[in-house]
């Protein structure tokens, strides 16, 4: 039997061959180096969204899920695919390219170190980018307390166990959650665009999702 021929296509990649497959994994998180791309607007508030303390997030480096123990600022993934919404399919390129985050500027997808050494650490919260706007801190803030998903969790198990009490403050907390970010828009004159940022998802969509049961506004 001759030796096994080996094809172009198989041998191993140094350098990056611009596939775009990192690209539809989603958008990446942000790291306090991309603070300025947001502060100088190349990355505006409107294409990110936050995934708060408690949240099943995709680890990207080990696969499967894991529970965030702090919040992370990601770009948004388009709406129907986990692809990054600056990805452009058209020409496989990246819209924001000369202005990509840090996660994309190190990633080699061929040898993870880069990437891994930076992962968990420097990451940028919502606290760090509303520095200079204290009163919309102090707005998330009171976010968090209220709705945070360690709460939310507890409130769901009560409620499952029939605890009226905590079927009620868990219907106060997703209502609480939703009017914040009408309020925030309408009498806060803040663009609805920034809400999953500055509050992360829906909290009746992420206690459906994470906990596995439906629940309703009343
Ligand atoms: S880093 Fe890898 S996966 Fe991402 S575009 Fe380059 S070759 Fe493709
Ligand atoms: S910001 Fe650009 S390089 Fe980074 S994941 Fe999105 S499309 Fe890809």
């Amino acid at each position: 039997m001759g030796p096994e021929m080996i094809k172009p296509e198989d041998l191993p990649i140094s350098s990056c061959q611009r596939c775009g497959a990192c690209c539809r994994k989603g958008g990446p998180a942000l790291h306090l180096e991309d603070r300025e791309l947001v502060d100088q607007g190349k990355i505006p508030l409107a294409s990110l969204y936050t995934l708060r303390k408690g949240e099943l997030a995709r680890d990207n480096i080990k696969g499967g899920l894991i529970r965030l123990s702090a919040e992370i600022v990601k770009i948004r993934s388009l709406p129907d695919a986990a692809i990054c919404m600056y990805f452009n399919e058209t020409d496989q390129s990246c819209d924001i390219y000369l202005h990509r985050p840090v996660e994309c500027r190190i990633l080699e997808c061929w040898n993870t170190n880069p990437i891994e050494g930076m992962y968990a650490r420097t990451r940028l919260s919502r606290y760090v980018l509303l520095e200079k706007v204290g009163w919309l801190a102090e707005l998330v803030q009171a976010h968090e307390e209220k709705c945070a998903l360690d709460r939310a969790e507890k409130l769901v198990q009560a409620r499952i166990a029939d605890d009226p009490a905590a079927a009620d403050a868990l219907n106060e907390i997703i209502n609480y959650d939703f009017h914040l970010r009408q309020v925030a828009a309408e009498k806060g004159g803040l663009s609805p665009d920034i809400m999953d940022f500055l509050f992360g998802r829906p909290l009746a969509e992420v206690i459906s999702r994470q906990f596995g049961v439906k629940v309703q506004r009343r």
